[in-house]
């Protein structure tokens, strides 16, 4: 069974892309045990490698001093250690290496390396495939960063779709953009004369289908690889110009604020510092809360120790709104509306839960307002 989310229609995003790109510091999570590649008070160019986490390069977003270390929190609400860098403004970067003005001159070699250096290398075997396929599906009904980029960046995308196609020798790409978004349908149908290798495909706006093991169900079509558009424009900018990855788009939006927007900030920006310059309260407003990416799934967090990292896709700002449980009178909609075909009253006092996307889907259906999954009680996805 498909759910589509009713949206709160006060809740409207700003049409045009915001910047919040003029941080004083930026902070960087490192994990413990690994070797930093900067000392206290080194200066620092924009996107000099600073360490690695887990064999993937992290990259400053700025140029400028590091200070020292603090202690933070992600997405997840976890505390964090982060790399304390002051900002010069002077954007200073290092030179550039291997680029080529036409993508597809690349090899699958090459293009295989930039991935590895500018990009999240685990990406790299996925281009191996009959069909590609390019979502501009974000995961929560109130995200659009992935839409955004498509619309605003939708030439680099083709531009780099169709090397891809030349490069891996792959037969087709789809673009897929959901039913309702017919400005973004009209902007790509006007651009694919000139790439017939490439198609609109329109999916159903229904949750979650934002997340990649739900759309490659729902898709039914062997040998494909999904990605995202974010990671497409990014390519775009590791190809032709050997850009690391460090600024991202977020989504601001709530029912606590006028002016919900996608921003485009450094990675690494503490969360407050953009709420304070872009985000505009709606009067009378006294108990809000903010939750990290989305309002299906996300984590209420203390936005004053936030950090801006690779996996932050939303700050949701909303009124407080109380839930109250029930006793279950086993209708079974948890079951028919589980993505995994997983029955979550089964995993009502269970630590783990296998195969669970975390979508939290099965509680905001449930008409008895049951917290089905707990938070701390999933496996990894
Ligand atoms: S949806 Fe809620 S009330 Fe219905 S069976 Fe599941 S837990 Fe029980
Ligand atoms: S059990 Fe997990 S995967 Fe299934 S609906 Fe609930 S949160 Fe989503």
């Amino acid at each position: 069974m498909n759910v589509q989310i009713k949206k709160d229609d006060n809740i409207l995003l700003s049409p045009i892309t915001k910047n919040k790109l003029d941080v004083d510091y930026v902070y960087f999570p490192y994990q413990k045990d690994i070797k930093l590649k900067v000392k206290l008070d080194e200066y620092i160019f924009l996107e000099q490698n600073i360490f690695d986490n887990k064999d993937i390069p992290v990259y400053s977003s700025i140029s400028g001093v590091v200070k020292g270390s603090k202690k933070l929190i992600d997405a997840n609400n976890k505390i964090i250690n982060t790399i304390v860098i002051e900002n010069d403004f002077k954007e200073k970067k290092l030179n550039k290496k291997g680029i080529k003005r036409n993508i597809s001159n690349y090899t699958k070699e090459e293009v295989y390396a930039k991935i590895k250096t500018c990009l999240d290398y685990k990406f790299a075997k996925n281009l191996e495939c009959s069909n590609l396929f390019i979502s501009s599906l974000d995961i929560d009904p109130y995200e659009a960063n992935e839409l955004f980029i498509l619309n605003d960046y939708v030439d680099q995308i083709l531009e780099t779709v169709d090397a891809l196609l030349d490069i891996y020798e792959i037969q087709n790409a789809y673009i897929l953009v959901k039913n309702k978004e017919s400005e973004t349908i009209t902007k790509i149908l006007n651009k694919l004369g000139t790439y017939p290798k490439i198609h609109l495909k329109i999916i159903e706006d229904f949750y979650p289908l934002g997340i990649e093991r739900v759309l490659e169900n729902y898709l039914k079509i062997k040998n494909i690889c999904i990605l995202k558009t974010s990671f497409i424009y990014n390519l775009y900018k590791a190809l032709k110009k050997d850009n690391k990855v460090t600024e991202k788009y977020i989504t601001i939006s709530g029912d606590a604020i006028k002016n919900p927007i996608i921003v485009n900030v450094k990675i690494g920006t503490k969360a407050i510092d953009i709420i304070n310059d872009l985000v505009k309260f709606k009067k009378d407003i006294k108990d809000y809360v903010y939750i990290a990416n989305g309002l299906m799934a996300g984590k209420i967090i203390d936005i004053n120790k936030l950090v801006v990292t690779d996996d932050l896709r939303s700050i949701i700002i909303n009124q407080i709104e109380e839930r109250e449980s029930l006793e279950c009178i086993n209708c079974g909609i948890c079951k028919q509306v589980c993505p995994m075909n997983l029955d979550p009253r089964e995993y009502l006092h269970k630590k783990v839960v296998p195969n669970c996307l975390k979508c939290n889907l099965c509680s905001y259906i449930c008409p008895a307002k049951i917290n089905l999954i707990k938070e701390d009680d999933y496996s990894d996805k």
